[in-house]
Formats: structure tokens, sequence, C-alpha cells
């Protein structure tokens, strides 16, 4: 595979805190590896517990003024970040690569574009969030939203840079610090975001990054200097963080995994339903949380389908992720590789029909052709479970009734989609799958305006929109009398 020349990606230290890098090699050390080769590109240490108790100590001190700063100034400085992110998108989205390996035909659309997005949103809102005036009568009562303080977020390797702004903007915008922890996996952006937030003129301390695994995750979530804690994960890992952090009460966001359904009915638009499945299958590597993994597709339309999709699957460029022809790069690691080829033998033993794809490429790093399996079935381990790979999965459906109903068995509930050309009937659809996030003849859209979170085991909260803010603040509700208190002595 042609390689093109790639930058330094090492970072100046291991974390960011209190508006400086950060240096304390007695932790562990972290390899950052590049997906595409499996070289080492840089190293970090995770944080002691001394790292991470100036990242609390930092914000702790600085979120006060923060908060008594009037919201405007702090929606400004927020605009501010996400012109500078913008100016930097390429190299930003070329770190992004590095990190995690998608295509930069990806990361430049979908990771700082994405992360700028959300600090322009909620630094433009940050002016307009007010409380409530309740008139009584005589008397009356009023709300303020406040912040709640210091806020943990823990993100994925999937998307970096995205995870981090989509929780540091609301957060910011409501007068909170954050101290992030990003996946092990993927290091690099996080830090990058922090000195972009500083140099927009973010006060030092208010967003603080500390590396580590699972361990350090898990220190943060029971730290009694936090007071929420915002996890992008996959689901065994929510149950944990959300039972520490109820041990003292904390708030939570949960943004966890999915299996989601996708249902083609016989008079979808073919193309369309295609496309939208290869989206919500194929890109990053199929290593998103929303992916429609399991594709129903009416009967009288599932050869065509099955036929169709496997023609332009052929069609994935497959290559250099640097390069901007290819549109599919590796997976992210050795062990998420490993994971996608397990759950491709259960496949093959429990009897899915592997139309195309799911090959390992003689080459360095964490290679795997897109799959796509036909005569898949509910019981099946690959129906049932989050691969977290590019993995398509087609079942057969009949009618309406049955479709709905094999979509919703599920413990899951992050996404859903239908392909229709009938209007009454992709809103009635719509309106019975049990799923937070849902597209009609679309998949995988996230737009900032648009709220995003999932029911059942995928999720807790809302990110994005302003059902954010509701995340990331709290309200003090005052009762003001107006005339004389009458007590009964
Ligand atoms: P993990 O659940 O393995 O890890 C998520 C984060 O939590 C990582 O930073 C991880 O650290 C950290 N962590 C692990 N154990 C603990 C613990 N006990 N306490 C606190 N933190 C901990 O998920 P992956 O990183 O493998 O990401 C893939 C999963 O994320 C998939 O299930 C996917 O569906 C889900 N996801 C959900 C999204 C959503 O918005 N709903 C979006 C993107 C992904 P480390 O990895 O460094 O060990």
């Amino acid at each position: 595979m042609r390689q093109t020349n790639r930058p330094d990606a090492r970072p100046r230290a291991s974390h960011f805190i209190d508006g400086v890098y950060v240096e304390d090699d007695a932790g562990e050390t972290i390899d950052v590896i590049y997906p595409a080769t499996g070289e080492v590109i840089a190293t970090v240490h995770a944080a002691t517990q001394a790292v991470i108790d100036r990242a609390f100590e930092s914000a702790r001190a600085a979120q006060a003024a923060w908060a008594a700063t009037p919201p405007r100034e702090r929606g400004r400085v927020l605009t501010r970040a996400a012109q500078i992110l913008r100016e930097r998108n390429r190299e930003m989205s070329i770190l992004e690569t590095m990190d995690t390996g998608k295509p930069l035909q990806e990361t430049l659309v979908a990771d700082a574009t994405s992360g700028a997005d959300a600090l322009e949103y909620f630094g433009g809102i940050a002016a307009g969030l007010t409380g409530e005036h309740i008139p009584l009568g005589e008397d009356w009562a009023y709300t303020i939203r406040e912040p709640l303080g210091v806020c943990v977020g823990i993100g994925a390797w999937n998307y970096p840079t995205q995870i981090a702004c989509w929780k540091a903007a609301p957060a910011l915008a409501c007068g909170n610090a954050m101290v992030f922890k990003p996946s092990e996996t993927t290091p690099l952006c996080t830090l990058k975001v922090a000195e972009i937030l500083i140099e927009a003129g973010l006060p030092a301390g208010l967003f603080n990054v500390v590396q580590g695994a699972g361990a350090v995750g898990g220190a943060l979530t029971t730290d009694p200097r936090a007071d929420k804690v915002s996890l992008t994960g996959s689901v065994p890992t929510g149950r944990k963080v959300y039972s520490a952090a109820a041990e003292s009460m904390k708030h939570v966001t949960m943004e966890l995994g999915g299996k989601s359904p996708m249902l083609v009915f016989d008079d979808a638009d073919l193309e369309d339903a295609v496309g939208g499945a290869i989206l919500g299958n194929f890109y990053s590597s199929g290593q998103i949380c929303t992916n429609g993994t399991r594709v129903f597709v009416q009967k009288g339309l599932r050869a065509r389908f099955v036929e169709r999709m496997a023609e332009r699957m052929r069609d994935a460029v497959i290559g250099d992720p640097l390069d901007e022809a290819t549109n599919f790069g590796p997976l992210v690691s050795a062990r998420q590789m490993e994971i996608v080829e397990r759950y491709l033998k259960i496949a093959e033993d429990e009897g899915a029909r592997r139309v195309v794809g799911g090959e390992r490429l003689d080459r360095p790093g964490y290679w795997l052709t897109p799959a796509l399996f036909d005569g898949v079935t509910d019981d099946m381990t690959m129906a049932r479970e989050e691969i977290f790979g590019p993995v398509l999965s087609v079942l057969e459906f009949d009618d309406e009734d049955e479709g709905i109903a094999r979509a919703n068995a599920t413990e899951f509930g992050l996404s859903a989609g239908v392909f229709t050309r009938d209007i009454g009937r992709a809103h009635r659809v719509i309106g019975r799958l049990r799923a937070g996030t849902c597209f009609i003849n679309s998949y995988n859209d996230a737009p900032v305006e648009m709220p995003f979170g999932g029911v059942k085991m995928s999720g807790i909260g809302r990110e994005n929109a302003k059902a954010a803010i509701e995340h990331y603040s709290q309200v003090k509700s005052v009762y003001v009398r107006m005339g004389r208190v009458e007590a009964p002595f």
C-alpha cells in the first residue's frame, strides 16, 4: 500500500491541565498506534492520582469565576474556538485519521467540523439560557438555571474530537468546568481541542485533559469533586459508570451502544436504501454506535437489495487513509479486528450466508474488507450483539407489524431508520420504533441542532440541541411572597 507522508503526531506532553501541557512519566505508558500500519506514532502516560488531583483542583478553582462570567462572554469564547477549529480542519483531520485510522475523506467533513458545529451552536445559545417567571397571583416565583460544577467527560475511540466537543461545548456554555479522559486508544485529538479553547480565550482550568484507561475513568467517576459524568462508550462500561456515579448521586449522561434496525419496505427507492445502509454500516469501518446493523428488507425487495449492495460494495476504495480517494479504512486496533473476526466466524457457524467481504488483508495494520451477510435470523449472535465493525446483516420480513415487532426485540434503543416512499407509513413506523434517534429515508445524520441519544440500554440523557442544556445545568426555584407571612402561632 502506498503511504502518504505523515506529520509528527507526538503531543508536547500527555495531559493538559490549567492551561498548559503537563507530563508525569510515573504513569503507565500508552503507545498510540496508527491503525493503517500498526506503527507506534506517539507515546503518552496514564494519569497518576497526582495528575487527577491537579486536574480537579484547577477545574474547581476556575469554575466559580466562569459561572459568574456573563453568558454572552462565555458564548463568545466558544464561537471563537469553533472558528479556529474550522481554520485548522485539515491539520486536525490528519491527526484524527492517524489517531483512529478513519479515511481523511471522512475526517475532513465529520470530525473537527462536527466539533466546531457544537462549539458554534452552544456558543450561540449561551446568552439565551434563562430561567422562568412563574406568576402565582400576588406572589410569584422564578427559576435560575445554574451550572452543575465540575463535569467529567469520558470518550470512546471512534470520534475523539467530536465527542470531546459535544460534551465540552454545552458544559462550558452552562458555566461548568470539565475534566475529560479520551479513550486510551485515541489520546491525541482532545489535547488539540484543549489547546484551541485556551487560544480562543477560555480561562485556564476549565477544560482539562487527562489520559488513561478504565482505571483512570473509574477514578474520575468516583471522585467526590465531580458533579456529573458524561460517558460515551459501551453498555458494559455504562453500567459500571452509572452505578459508580449513583453512589454520590452524580448527574449522568450515558451515550452507549446499539444494535439498531433499518426497515426497508418494498416501495423504497432501492439506490437510496442501499446508500443509507452503506452509510449506516460501513462509514468509519462500521465503528459507529448508531449503525443500522440489522437491515430488515421486505420480502419483495430483498434479493435485489442484496445484489445491488454487493455490487456497490465492490466500489469501496480500501487503502491509505491519508489518501483522499480512500473511502474505507482499517479498524482502530488489533483488539477490535480480533473481536470482529470472532463475530464473522460465529456468523458462519450459525448459518448466515456471507455474500461478500469479511476478509483480512495481507498487510500491516488492522484491515478487514466490508462484509455483507444474507439469510440472517433474529436469534443469531450477529443480530443480537453489537459487533462495532463493518458487518451488515440482511434479515427478511413480510409485513409492517412483523417488521416493527422484530426491530424492537432488542435490549438496545439507540437508533432506527425506515426507507419507504409511503409518507404515512414512514411516520407511523417511526412512531412505533423504540429508539432515541431516528431517520426517514436517510441514515446516521447527526446535526447539532437535533437531540442525540438512546433509550433502553443505549443510554440516558441527550447530547446536542437545546436538550443537552438540561443535562449540564440544574434549576433553582425561588418563591417570592409579596404580602405578610401568616403563621398559625
Ligand atoms: P468502552 O466502553 O470500552 O470505553 C469507553 C470509555 O470508557 C473509554 O475511555 C474507556 O477507557 C472508559 N472506561 C472503561 N472502563 C471504565 C470504567 N470502569 N470506568 C470509567 N471509564 C471506563 O467503549 P469503546 O471505547 O470500546 O467504544 C465503543 C463503544 O462505544 C461501543 O459500544 C459504541 O456503541 C459506543 N459508542 C456510543 C456512542 C453514543 O453516542 N451512543 C458513540 C460512540 C461509541 P479505555 O478505552 O481507555 O480503557
